[in-house]
C-alpha cells in the first residue's frame, strides 16, 4: 500500500496547549514548565514565561501556577480600560492596572499600581566620524563631524514581583545603529518615551486606593537621568525587532541576522 497507509500509522505526534488548547506548531511553540506540562507560545507571552532573565523560567512554574497567572491576565483583559494612552504604555487609573504593549504584533504585559515601583530611561548610543566629503556637506577646514547614533532607547520597568524584578519597553533598538540623535526618529521615539514616562508618573503620584479623589493631569516631567544597564531580553528584542521590520524601518536581512544571533 502507498503513503497513505504509511501515514496513518504514525502515532499523532500533535501536542496541544494545556491552557488554551490550541495545537503547538513550531511558531507557536511554548516552554515545558516544571510539572512536565507545555502551554503555547502565546500563552507564555501572556504571562511573560520564557528563558531570558527577565521573563518567569518555566523551570520554576507549574502549570497550576501558571493557569492561575494566565486567569489573572484574563481578567485583567476583561476589566481593562485606558483612562490615559501613550504609544507603548496605558494606564486605567479606576482599576489601577498598567498595560504595557510589545511590537506591533501586540503582545501585553499588565502591572498592577501595587506592583509598579520605578522606572529607568535608558538611552545607548554608539558614536560615529563622519569625513569631509562631497556628499556629506562637511566643512572640509573641520574635516570630521561627530554624530551619535541610536543603539537601544527602553523604559527598564521595575517591579516588586520576586520572579520578574524588572522588564524593558523598547522603543527603539537597533543591531546597525544608522539613526543618528538628530533625526527624525529619535525625534519620535524620544516624544513617545517622554508621555510614557509622564503616564507612569501619575502612577507613582497616584494615591492608594482608599483615597477616592480625582487623579490630577499629569505635567511631564522631563528627567535627565539615563542609566546604562544590561541590554533587553531577547525575546523582547526579537519582538520590537519584528514591529522595526512591520514598519520598515529594518530591512528583511536585517531582522533574519539580528534571529539568528538571538535565537
Ligand atoms: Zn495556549
Amino acid at each position: 500500500m502507498g503513503l497513505f497507509t504509511k501515514k496513518e500509522n504514525k502515532p499523532d505526534k500533535s501536542r496541544y496547549c494545556e491552557y488554551c488548547g490550541d495545537k503547538i506548531t513550531f511558531m507557536k511553540s511554548g516552554p515545558i514548565l516544571s510539572d512536565k506540562f507545555e502551554i503555547c507560545g502565546n500563552c507564555a507571552n501572556r504571562i511573560s514565561v520564557g528563558k531570558s532573565e527577565t521573563l518567569i523560567h518555566p523551570k520554576t512554574l507549574t502549570l497550576k501556577m501558571a493557569t492561575d497567572l494566565l486567569k489573572q491576565v484574563d481578567a485583567f483583559e476583561e476589566i481593562f480600560s485606558p483612562s490615559a494612552t501613550s504609544p507603548k504604555i496605558e494606564v486605567d487609573f479606576n482599576n489601577q492596572l498598567i498595560r504595557f504593549g510589545f511590537g506591533s504584533t501586540v503582545t501585553y504585559r499588565y502591572l498592577t499600581f501595587d506592583n509598579f515601583l520605578s522606572y529607568e530611561h535608558i538611552e545607548e548610543t554608539t558614536t560615529h566620524i563622519v569625513e569631509a566629503d562631497s556628499k556629506t556637506n562637511i566643512n572640509p577646514k573641520t574635516n570630521q563631524k561627530i554624530e551619535k547614533l541610536i543603539k537601544n532607547i527602553s523604559l527598564k520597568i521595575n517591579t516588586n514581583i520576586p520572579s520578574t524584578p524588572y522588564f524593558f519597553v523598547v522603543f527603539y533598538s537597533s543591531f546597525t545603529p544608522k539613526h543618528t540623535t538628530e533625526s527624525y526618529l529619535y525625534d519620535k521615539q524620544m516624544k513617545n518615551i517622554r508621555q510614557g514616562k509622564a503616564l507612569l508618573d501619575s502612577v507613582l503620584r497616584h494615591e492608594p486606593k482608599s483615597d477616592s479623589s480625582p487623579v490630577q493631569p499629569s505635567t511631564v516631567s522631563e528627567s535627565s537621568e539615563e542609566k546604562v544597564v544590561s541590554a533587553p531580553s531577547n525575546i523582547q528584542l526579537l519582538r520590537d525587532y519584528k514591529s522595526l521590520l512591520d514598519d520598515g524601518i529594518i530591512t528583511q536581512e536585517e531582522f533574519d541576522q539580528k534571529k539568528k544571533e538571538l535565537l
